[in-house]
């Protein structure tokens, strides 16, 4: 399943980002996916749950923001939020388009509890 395998990689740079804290738990982790990415926020969410079970992020409270799919055209500088990947420029139908956003998939936010200090932001 390909969310699982976005899950595990998510798991896998949390960690390292929160080795400095020594007994930080992740609170809540906030992920940012293109409407393009082909993730599945339910699938990716319940995938992330199993996972994380026994890790430092078990428990965390996922927030997924979607991103729209954006194009910018090339021929009439304006930028579009459109549903479907088709590369023309619905103002002018130019062809010269570029996709500006909608295949992201990474991490935003991340907030970490280590004990401590009580709970931190880290970005
Ligand atoms: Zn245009």
């Amino acid at each position: 399943m390909h969310e699982s395998a976005i899950a595990q990689s998510l798991l896998e740079i949390i960690e390292q980002e929160t080795l400095p804290y020594a007994g930080a738990k992740v609170t809540t982790l906030t992920l940012r996916i293109g409407k393009l990415s082909g993730v599945m926020p339910e699938a990716l969410t319940f995938a992330f749950e199993a996972l994380s079970m026994g890790s430092r992020s078990e428990g965390a409270s996922l927030i997924i923001e979607e991103v729209p799919l954006s194009i910018k055209c090339n021929q009439c500088g304006r930028v579009h939020i459109v549903d479907d990947p088709f590369m023309i420029c619905p103002h002018c139908e130019g062809t010269d388009v570029e996709m500006i956003a909608g295949r992201e998939l990474e991490i935003r936010n991340m907030e970490i509890e280590d004990g401590n200090q009580g709970s931190q932001t880290h970005t």
